[in-house]
C-alpha cells in the first residue's frame, strides 16, 4: 500500500472512532441558560469549569423568543438548565418535559424571590434580576444547581459564586449611594420591568403604558401616554435599548422631555455581546441613566 493511501485510511478510521465517542469523559459539563442574565450569572459561577450557552441569542428580546426544534434538541445534551421562572419563559416547562434527561439539573433561579406585582394584579413580576440584592439570590440558586450537576466542581463554583456575589453587593452599595439624594423619585418607563429595582431604592415606577415591550402603540395609546406624562410633569422618559427608538423620539418631541435608556437586561445587543458586557457593566449604565434623569447629587 502506498504511504498516501495508508494515511487516508488511517484518517478515515480515526474520524470514524471519533464520531462514536460521544462526549469525552473529560468534556466540560454543558450548562444551558435561557436568556442573558441567566447566562451571565451562570458563566460567572461556572468560570472555566463548564461550558455555558444562552438559548436567546444577542439582539433578541427575551420576552418574545420561542425555542426552535434545534434548541429543544440541544437541551438533551445539557447537564444543567438554568431559567428565571416566574413566567418569564412561558415555553420552558414544555421544553423541559420534552427534552430534559432525568439526570439534567433544572433550576428556576427566581424561585422564592419573585412576588406579585405591586399594581394590585395577581400576576407575578418576573424581573427579579434587576434588583442587585435579589440577583445574589439567583446566583445562589445557580451555584446550587451547578454543584448538584457537577459535584466535583464544588470548590470552583463556591469560590466563583462568592466573588460574583461580592461584586453584586458592591453594585448594590453603589446604587444605594447614587440614588439617595435625587430631585425626583419617579421613574417613568415604557416597560414595567423595574418594580424590584425601584422598590429597593425607594423610587416609584410609573408606567406610561401597559403594552408589551415590542409593540407599536396606537395613536390613542400614544395620546394617553402624553396626557399622563403631562399631568405628572414628567421631564424624563426611560426607554429600553432593544426596542424601536421611534417611540422614545416621538414621546420626547411631544412632551419636550428627555429620553434616556434604562435597560431591563432581557437581552444584549450584538455589540454589547462582542464587547463582553456583563450584567454589572449594564447595571452601572442604568445607574448613570437614573442619576441623570432623576437629578441625583
Ligand atoms: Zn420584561
Amino acid at each position: 500500500m502506498k504511504p498516501l493511501r495508508l494515511l487516508v485510511l488511517l484518517l478515515v478510521l480515526l474520524a470514524a472512532t471519533a464520531c462514536q465517542q460521544s462526549p469525552a469523559p473529560d468534556a466540560k459539563p454543558l450548562v444551558i441558560a435561557s436568556f442573558y442574565p441567566m447566562y451571565d450569572f451562570a458563566r460567572q459561577v461556572a468560570g472555566d469549569r463548564a461550558q455555558v450557552v444562552s438559548l436567546v441569542p444577542p439582539g433578541v428580546h427575551g420576552h418574545d423568543w420561542e425555542p426552535s426544534p434545534q434548541d429543544v434538541a440541544r437541551l438533551r445534551q445539557a447537564r444543567v438548565f438554568v431559567y428565571n421562572g416566574a413566567g418569564f419563559e412561558p415555553w420552558a416547562q414544555k421544553m423541559i418535559t420534552e427534552a430534559a434527561r432525568p439526570s439534567t439539573v433544572v433550576v428556576a433561579a427566581s424561585t422564592g424571590l419573585a412576588r406579585a406585582r405591586s399594581d394590585g394584579t395577581s400576576e407575578v413580576d418576573p424581573h427579579v434580576w434587576l434588583d442587585p440584592v435579589l440577583a445574589q439570590g439567583e446566583v445562589e440558586a445557580i451555584r446550587g444547581a451547578l454543584e448538584h450537576g457537577d459535584p466535583a466542581g464544588k470548590v470552583v463554583y463556591d469560590e466563583n459564586a462568592r466573588a460574583f456575589k461580592a461584586k453584586l453587593a458592591e453594585l448594590h452599595e453603589r446604587f444605594a449611594a447614587g440614588l439617595r439624594d435625587c430631585a425626583r423619585r419617579e421613574v417613568v418607563v415604557t416597560h414595567t420591568a423595574f418594580g424590584y429595582l425601584t422598590r429597593r431604592y425607594q423610587l416609584e415606577q410609573v408606567a406610561v403604558m401597559g403594552l408589551a415591550p415590542e409593540s407599536e402603540p396606537s395613536p390613542a395609546a400614544l395620546a394617553h401616554i402624553v396626557r399622563v406624562a403631562r399631568q405628572r410633569k414628567v421631564t424624563t422618559i426611560f426607554v429600553e435599548p432593544l426596542v424601536n427608538p421611534r417611540l422614545g423620539e416621538t414621546l420626547a418631541r411631544e412632551l419636550r422631555a428627555k429620553v434616556l435608556s434604562l435597560n431591563p437586561i432581557e437581552g444584549v445587543t450584538a455589540q454589547e455581546a462582542a464587547a463582553g458586557k456583563s450584567y454589572p457593566d449594564l447595571m452601572v449604565q442604568n445607574l448613570e441613566s437614573l442619576r441623570a434623569g432623576l437629578g441625583c447629587k
